[in-house]
């Protein structure tokens, strides 16, 4: 049987505090019911001001019966408090939680900032593949190089004249003078021939691209690293008919059908006869423009045949084989085919220049 304290039947009180407190399904509809059963206007708030009228023996047993019950409610909402909190950080994290698996549209995934070749390495990429289109391999060799290599296999002895043609960067190592960075990228060609001899696997078909080292004050046409591509056919019956064919096909290709070439008597110690060759000047069309001193050709690089006198150095017997060699700038040609006025821009690694290859 219930306590009652004047008109408020505590057992049906409680009873239905806590039917509510449990029916709460938030901290905010728990706060609605925290005033509702213990605030100032609550039933059991109104109670206890009618206290005035009860003897103190009622007053106190009154009172420890409404305390009784503020307690008990006390504790059944702290309860029903933590638990919602509880579930509300649940449904956050639930909420926070990164599905790792999730398929982003492309129109709202924001754009991958990709890097890109640099227009150097593109462009002997792209001139690999020209040549690789004519049947040629690509060969690789070492940055440096000894004299011989350099120099005294390509026909060119110590104090011979021509060895004034390139600005040499020595390292100190072995005996003074014996080992440079190369100034072409020749070297390979004779590393290759040594090969081809040893292993007998002649002919050869190679083109060879590469670093190269001068010592020259940088301009806008010169950079003292800079990079080469060169070519070595060595067969039977080859002639300078089969070399000219071959730079017209790769001014072509690489330049369109609107550049052409010529050659050009030249001297070069490795080659003989040598030649010098032009491409149609890219800026004016081969109309005639200052770059190209009105002459409507540029010089792109020098070729001609192989000297018996270098097969013979690499033990290629000249009686049965001939070859044609040629080299030019790979720098030299991205700077004509996207007519930049300044070759140290190549280098120079400004975003602004190279984002736009
Ligand atoms: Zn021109």
């Amino acid at each position: 049987m219930g306590v009652t304290v004047g008109t408020l039947d505590l057992d049906a009180y409680v009873g239905a505090a806590d039917a509510a407190i449990r029916a709460a399904s938030s901290t905010d509809a728990l706060d609605a019911v925290a005033a509702e059963y213990l605030g100032k206007k609550s039933q059991l708030a109104l109670v206890q001001r009618t206290f005035g009228s009860l003897s103190d023996e009622e007053k106190r047993t009154a009172g420890a019966a409404l305390q009784q019950v503020r307690s008990t409610l006390d504790g059944a909402i702290s309860g029903r408090r933590e638990a919602l909190a509880a579930a509300e950080r649940l449904e956050q994290l639930e909420a926070d939680r990164l599905d790792l698996t999730e398929v982003v549209p492309a129109q709202v995934r924001r754009p991958l900032r990709r890097g890109h070749q640099h227009l150097i390495s593109q462009t002997q990429a792209e001139l690999e593949d020209v040549f690789v289109g004519m049947g040629f391999t690509v060969a690789d060799g070492p940055e440096v190089e000894t004299d011989w290599y350099n120099f005294e296999a390509l026909n060119i002895p110590p104090a011979h004249p021509a060895r004034g043609m390139w600005d040499t960067f020595y390292l100190e190592l072995g005996d003074p003078e014996t080992v440079v960075l190369r100034t072409h990228t020749s070297p390979v060609q004779v590393h290759l021939m040594e090969e081809a001899v040893a292993n007998n696997t002649l002919p050869i078909h190679a083109v060879m691209p590469g670093r190269c080292f001068r010592r020259d004050t940088p301009d806008a046409r010169h950079l003292h690293t800079f990079h080469q591509i060169e070519g070595l056919v060595i067969d039977e019956g080859i002639t300078f008919t089969d070399l000219a064919g071959v730079i017209q096909t790769f001014t072509t290709a690489y330049f369109g059908p609107a550049m052409s070439s010529r050659l050009r008597p030249a001297f070069f110690p490795f080659t003989e006869p040598s030649a010098e060759f032009e491409i149609t000047c890219a800026i004016c069309q081969g109309a005639g423009c200052r770059t190209c001193s009105q002459t409507g050709w540029i010089e792109l690089g020098g070729c001609g045949m192989v000297d018996p006198a270098v097969l013979d150095a690499v033990g290629i017997d000249a009686t049965r084989y001939s070859g044609f060699a040629f080299g030019f700038g790979i720098d030299r040609c991205a700077q004509m085919r996207y007519q930049i006025a300044d070759m140290r821009a190549l280098v120079e690694n400004d975003l602004r220049f190279v984002e736009q290859f």
